[in-house]
C-alpha cells in the first residue's frame, strides 16, 4: 500500500460503518483499519459485525494526524488530553505486548493523569525511552536483546 492521503471528510459522523465499508471509504486495506482498532479507534464488538461510529473515526483520524505532525521526543509519549507529547509520571513506564517484537509503551501523563500510549518496537526501547524505568510482563524477558536489558533496572 502507498501512502495516500487518508480524507477524513468523507466519513459522515452519524453513520457506523463496518471494517470493509471504511476500508472502501477511506481506500485502505482492511487491516489497516484493524490496526486502527487495536490501537485504540473506539468501535462496538457485540453484536457482529463490528462497528465503527463516523465521528469516533473521524476523531480517531485528526488525532493521528495531529500525532504525525508533533512527533514524539525521546522518553515522550503523545497525550492524546493534553494534545501534546507529555513525560510519564516518576519516569515508569509498562510495556504491553501485541506482537513479538512490538508493543506498546504505557504510562501516566505527567500533566493530566491519563494513561498515555505509544506503540514501539521491542529492540527499540532503549532509544524512545533513555531514561525511563520500563517494567515488562512476566515470560517477555528472555525475549528482551543483551543491549535493552543493560539499560534498564529488572527489579
Ligand atoms: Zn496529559
Amino acid at each position: 500500500m502507498g501512502k495516500r492521503k487518508i480524507d477524513a471528510r468523507r466519513i459522515k459522523s452519524h453513520r457506523n460503518y463496518t471494517i470493509t465499508e471504511a476500508a472502501q471509504l477511506l481506500g485502505v486495506h482492511k487491516n489497516t483499519i484493524s490496526s486502527w482498532l487495536r490501537e485504540g479507534l473506539p468501535h462496538i464488538r457485540t453484536p457482529r459485525p463490528i462497528l465503527i461510529l463516523g465521528h469516533a473515526l473521524k476523531h480517531f483520524l485528526n488525532e493521528r494526524r495531529e500525532k504525525a505532525r508533533k512527533p514524539c521526543p525521546s522518553g515522550h509519549l503523545f497525550c492524546l488530553k493534553c494534545r501534546a507529547p507529555r513525560r510519564p509520571a516518576a519516569h515508569m513506564l509498562d510495556y504491553e505486548p501485541i506482537t513479538p517484537t512490538s508493543g506498546n509503551l504505557k504510562g501516566i501523563c505527567e500533566a493530566c493523569e491519563t494513561f498515555i500510549y505509544r506503540r514501539v518496537a521491542l529492540a527499540k526501547i532503549g532509544s524512545i525511552a533513555p531514561d525511563c524505568h520500563v517494567s515488562f510482563p512476566q515470560g517477555q524477558r528472555r525475549q528482551i536483546t543483551p543491549d535493552i536489558k543493560r539499560t534498564y533496572d529488572w527489579s
